[in-house]
């Protein structure tokens, strides 16, 4: 399997918990490498953008609100297979459904506030790279 990358993001409700260190230990004990990183706070636009694929679900207002209630951590991550590797690291959806040891296992409060967001194929991760690093020298 190739050397690969994906976009990553510390949620709202895990910066405010200071769970940045400890989100991306658990990541790089994954064997992902954190290439690229910045502090952001999402726009209510940028947010509804960037999960415009959940726009007609039932829970998006509830989503945006959270995504938008204080700032983020986006990340370039890269590794082998990084893409099922950061989304298995990260667990299921549901903190309840989630496997031991995964972040959302550990550290997420709910299905909403459920602390990462991991890019979930080849094409969404070079998208939301592209979107949120433009203009950034990714040093591999
Ligand atoms: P993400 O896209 O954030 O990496 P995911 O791919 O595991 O998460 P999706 O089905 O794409 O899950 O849902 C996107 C996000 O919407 C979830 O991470 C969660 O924050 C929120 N969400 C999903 N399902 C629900 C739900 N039933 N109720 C409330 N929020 C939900
Ligand atoms: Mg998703």
């Amino acid at each position: 399997m190739a050397v690969e990358r994906t976009f990553s993001m510390i949620k709202p409700d895990a910066t405010a918990r200071n769970l940045t260190g400890k989100i991306t230990a658990k990541l790089e004990e994954a064997g992902l490498r954190v290439v690229a990183s910045k502090r952001v706070w999402m726009s209510r636009k940028q947010a509804e953008g960037f999960y415009a694929v959940h726009k007609d679900r039932p829970f998006f207002g509830e989503l945006c609100d959270t995504m938008t209630s204080g700032p983020t951590i986006v990340q370039v991550l890269e590794g082998e297979n990084a893409i099922a590797r950061n989304r298995e690291v990260m667990g299921a959806t549901d903190p309840a459904k989630a496997a031991a040891g995964t972040i959302r296992k550990e550290f997420a409060k709910n299905i909403g506030e459920n602390s990462v967001h991991g890019s979930d194929a080849t094409d969404t991760a070079a998208q939301e790279i592209a979107y949120w690093f433009s203009g950034t020298e990714i040093v591999g």
